[in-house]
């Protein structure tokens, strides 16, 4: 039998990521239901080291130092590679972060293990085994691994977050010497202009296509009345905000026409695949490429001009043939009363 911990760090307010509840919950079933050990860095470990004993776990394992209140490979890895160490666990579960995403490989090999990331689903019968997609989430696989320690990065939203019940455990520092570094952050620049349009724990996802920046049936183009409509859509809703491949890079081409939208917005099997609940696509086609990226949305709706696009051809569950311009206003206005 596996002895399962959960790997995770404590984020810039000493909180601790949904994503590590999220995996709480994965490494749990791989234990089969039962508490499991876990293991926090971070510059202050106490908050996150409570909520986490709360949520029920047979002891908490942590590495406190000023130096991991700034991400970075060598810190991190050293204190994740301490932790691992320290619990002699042989299934390590860490949610997809972007600090455990860049130390997961290194740290599987410096414990001389394996790592498998992406993991949406996971089961213990019949020993550990994870379940990912391949290939743009077109091919599901079950994979085992007979090495061990075996990490898996758990991606976020895969799992419901394990919830605080009251529970209590022993929290015990673990000794590690920090490598010296030699970088320093010295602030923060998001790629995102303006506004944060991307919302992950919004239900809905709405998505933009290139129709938007089309000529209309007036034979003009209304660039500026379609970002306001989008805007106005955003603000009311509450929505997150995709977009197909054809309108982001027309910013590319230096025809900034949406700017608060940027390839962060992209949807589809070059860019990303989000996790709603439900999805409306406007002014978009629904092609193959596009609509691969809406694997996880399971209420889909679209309008388009078009009877005979992509959505139509059973890629939606609703297709209003219909004006975006004119649905959208009235949506707005609909949503403001
Ligand atoms: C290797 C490869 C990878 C790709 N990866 C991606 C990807 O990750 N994501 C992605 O999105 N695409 C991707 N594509 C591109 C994809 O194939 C399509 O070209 C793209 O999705 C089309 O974008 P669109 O539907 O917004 O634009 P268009 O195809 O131009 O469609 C615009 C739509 O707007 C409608 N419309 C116009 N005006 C209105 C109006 N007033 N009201 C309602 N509807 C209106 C039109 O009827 C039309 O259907 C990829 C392609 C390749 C080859």
């Amino acid at each position: 039998m596996d002895t399962v911990l959960l790997l995770a760090h404590s984020d810039a307010t000493g909180g601790l990521p949904k994503a590590a509840l999220e995996a709480l919950s994965a490494a749990r079933l791989l234990a089969g239901g039962a508490p499991v050990t876990v293991a926090l860095f971070g510059a202050d470990t106490t908050r996150a080291a409570a909520e986490l004993a709360a949520a029920g776990a047979v002891k908490v394992l942590t590495v406190t130092d000023p130096a991991l209140g700034q991400p970075r490979y060598a810190t991190d890895a050293a204190a994740a590679a301490a932790l691992v160490r320290a619990s002699g666990a042989t299934l390590v579960v860490a949610p997809a972060t972007s600090r455990l995403a860049r130390i997961g490989a290194g740290v599987a090999h410096r414990a001389g293990g394996r790592i498998d990331t992406h993991v949406a689903a996971v089961s213990s019968e019949g020993g550990a085994a994870v379940t990912r997609w391949y290939y743009r989430q077109r091919i599901e696989a079950t994979l085992r691994r007979a090495e061990r320690p075996w990490f898996l990065l758990v991606d976020p939203g895969a799992f419901p977050a394990a919830l605080a019940s009251g529970g209590t455990a022993p929290i015990e520092a673990v000794g590690v010497a920090l490598p010296a570094s030699r970088t320093a952050v010295s602030g923060e620049r998001s790629p995102v202009s303006g506004e944060q349009t991307i919302k992950p724990e919004a239900k809905l996802l709405f998505v933009a296509g290139a129709g938007w920046t089309k000529k209309q049936a007036d034979g003009q183009i209304h660039t500026a009345r379609a970002e306001a409509l989008v805007k106005g859509f955003l603000a009311v809703s509450g929505a997150s905000l995709g977009s197909s491949k054809s309108l982001v890079d027309q910013a590319g081409e230096g025809n900034k026409v949406f700017a608060f939208m940027t390839h962060l917005n992209q949807v589809g099997q070059t860019g990303s695949t989000p996790r709603h609940a439900k999805g409306l696509a406007t002014c978009c086609h629904g092609e193959e490429p596009h609509v691969v990226g809406w694997r996880f949305i399971n209420e889909r709706r679209a309008v388009n001009l078009d009877p005979n696009c992509g959505w139509a051809r059973g890629k939606a569950d609703v297709v209003y043939v219909a004006d975006a311009f004119e649905v959208v206003a009235k949506v707005n206005a609909l949503l403001k009363k």
